[in-house]
């Protein structure tokens, strides 16, 4: 039995940010200003925490500037709305990330509906999500689907014709992978509770994207001979050393690796790039604001 490739995202996450890094020079020298990511985290979550500030990191290690807006968890919805509009109407910011999950009390709809869509480097406001659905290519896309897309397309190049099954129709993740996957002319399906025979649809799967939330729920045995598969989750489970915790997807990886052609890894696959693509979108927000053409390869 020959053995499926690992794809190796944190790889390819490293080469694009080189790549930002490479053009946020240019940006800089026509607009006389660096581009800037504003991340506002509410309350004290740890893994939001977390996030924010290896987003921040990122952010500062391509030469974007980052801006942090940490807000405690009693600030009101009125507050929060104010910041965010503030942040819309500052021009040294081209990317306005709103970290979630937000306190019950607070409307993450109405907040994500408040960030100017132009600024909107997560892609969940409706204005981009509906011009995803409908092929306008001035879409912010949602950072981790588009960063599948990437991964898929190293791998297999055209995707045309393919069948492609994603699990999970959330608006962060399985339902932009459906549109893109739809945009790349494969035929999709999109699974999720309800669907019946899970593992005879991801049978039929020449790609399939797991975003469920579920550890290890794909088995081995679900995967056709030759599929690449990518892995979103991202879940927490008890390690075999007491005490300790590790985190895995929600693919079987030691047995699907059997079955693939490839397979992203957690972590390692699908991570890394959710970041990488965070700094492209700012980037190319930027280049937009400015009037300056889109920045190329990106
Ligand atoms: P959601 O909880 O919003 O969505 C989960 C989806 O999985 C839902 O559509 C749900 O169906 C479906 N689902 C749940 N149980 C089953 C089941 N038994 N069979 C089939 N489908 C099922 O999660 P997200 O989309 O936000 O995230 C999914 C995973 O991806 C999580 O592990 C999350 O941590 C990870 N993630 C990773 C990121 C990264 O950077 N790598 C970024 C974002 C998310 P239904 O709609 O019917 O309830």
């Amino acid at each position: 039995m020959t053995l499926g490739k690992e794809i190796d995202g944190k790889a390819f996450a490293a080469t694009l940010r080189g790549r930002i890094a490479e053009t946020v020079p240019g940006f800089v020298e026509q607009t006389g200003r660096k581009p800037g990511l504003a991340v506002v985290l509410v309350g004290e979550d740890p893994a939001s925490s977390v996030y924010v500030r290896s987003k921040g990191k990122a952010t500062v290690e391509v030469g974007m500037n980052s801006l942090e807006f940490k807000r405690p968890a009693t600030i009101s919805q009125e507050e929060l709305i104010e910041l965010v509009e503030e942040l819309n109407a500052d021009d040294s910011v081209d990317g306005i990330l709103v970290q979630l999950p937000l306190p019950d009390h607070l409307d993450d709809k109405a907040v994500i509906a408040t960030i100017d869509p132009a600024k909107d480097v997560d892609g969940f406001h409706v204005v981009n999500a509906g011009k995803l659905a409908v092929g306008d290519p001035t879409a912010l896309v949602p950072c981790t689907p588009l960063g599948c897309l990437m991964l898929l397309k190293d791998e297999l190049g055209d995707l045309s014709g393919k069948e492609a099954v994603v699990i999970g129709r959330s608006n962060i993740v399985g339902k932009p992978m459906m549109q893109l996957l739809l945009a790349e002319s494969c035929t999709v399906t999109v699974a999720h509770s309800r669907t019946h025979d899970l593992a005879g649809v991801v049978h039929r799967a020449d790609i399939v994207v797991a975003a469920v939330g579920r550890p290890e729920m794909v088995k081995g045995s679900w995967i056709k001979p030759g599929a690449v598969v990518i892995d979103v989750g991202i879940n927490r489970v008890p390690a075999e050393e007491e005490g300790k915790s590790k985190i895995v997807g929600d693919v079987a990886t030691a047995e699907a690796i059997n079955h693939v052609a490839a397979i992203t890894p957690v972590p390692g696959g699908v991570g890394p790039m959710t970041i990488a693509v965070l700094l492209r979108n700012t980037l190319v927000a930027a280049h937009v604001r400015a009037g300056l053409p889109a920045p190329k390869g990106l």
